[in-house]
């Protein structure tokens, strides 16, 4: 679990506790049961082809925070397999994608200096928006492969690799061109996800840091009703969470009111 200061600024209801980590897991298998469930139907004909794009952006939002939120309380040992092999999307988004490991690794060193030239992610918050849109859509394989480049391929990771490569190869078997379509949605939503957790929140007005999204209390309610609370309280103010990375995120939209009010600690 990420270390929590021995004085911190905040009530103890607001760190993350094992009951947090216990519901992003459970609420990432639930949401694959619904996808993988939702694909499966919809090849069955019993739900319409259109219902997979809507299952997808309801879905596929809540695995990448609930994932992000874990990144922060288990290493690879602590969580269950399937979560470590799948890594960012309950369904491979691509055959060359890291697993939570590397995932987590990386987005330590994120934390560290983020958006800085130390920074393996400033790939995908820098330059233009043409640029940025780019880079966050094939973020998935960049981030796969300068990793390889810099620290090598595992036997674990290779093996993760083929196991992703034969999922997709057997859903593309079984969904025919209504694979095109799920996999499209994932690609999609998992673009825009990345712009909104990157280049958005590390990226404001030509200035590189991190920043929070203070977005209208309608936009708020919005994405709270569609995406839900922890997606929502994650990105909007994913300031507070980089300088509180042991806060839940249930708790930060309160730890940002507080730090406003100069409560917490610079
Ligand atoms: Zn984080
Ligand atoms: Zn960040």
């Amino acid at each position: 679990m990420t270390t929590q200061p021995l004085t911190s600024p905040f009530p103890a209801e607001y760190m993350v506790t094992e009951f947090d980590a216990l519901g992003y897991s459970r609420r990432c298998m639930v949401g694959t049961a619904v996808l993988v469930g939702g694909y499966a139907l919809a090849i069955a004909q019993i739900i319409p082809p259109i219902a997979l794009p809507l299952m997808v952006l309801l879905v596929l939002p809540r695995w990448m925070i609930n994932v992000h939120e874990l990144l922060h309380i288990y290493d690879e040992q602590q969580l269950n397999r399937f979560i470590c092999l799948m890594g960012v999307s309950p369904v491979p988004l691509s055959v060359i994608s890291l697993s939570y490991g590397e995932i987590r690794t990386q987005h330590f060193a994120h934390h560290a200096a983020p958006a800085h030239a130390s920074d393996p992610d400033l790939y995908h918050i820098q330059g233009n928006w043409g640029q940025a849109i780019f880079n966050a859509f094939t973020s998935p394989e960049q981030s796969a492969l300068r990793w390889i480049n810099r620290h090598g391929l595992t036997p674990q990771l290779a093996f993760d690799l083929a196991i992703k490569l034969m999922v997709l190869v057997a859903l593309a078997v079984l969904g025919g061109s209504l694979f095109i379509w799920f996999w499209l949605s994932l690609r999609l939503v998992y673009g825009l996800g990345d712009l909104a957790f990157f280049r958005l929140v590390h990226h404001q007005r030509g200035e590189y840091g991190t920043f929070s999204l203070p977005w209208p209390l309608w936009a708020v309610q919005l994405s709270t009703l569609v995406f839900g609370a922890t997606v929502t309280n994650a990105t909007l103010n994913h300031d507070v969470h980089h300088q509180n990375p042991y806060l839940a995120a249930r708790a930060l939209p309160a730890a940002a009111i507080a730090h406003n009010g100069g409560m917490a600690a610079d």
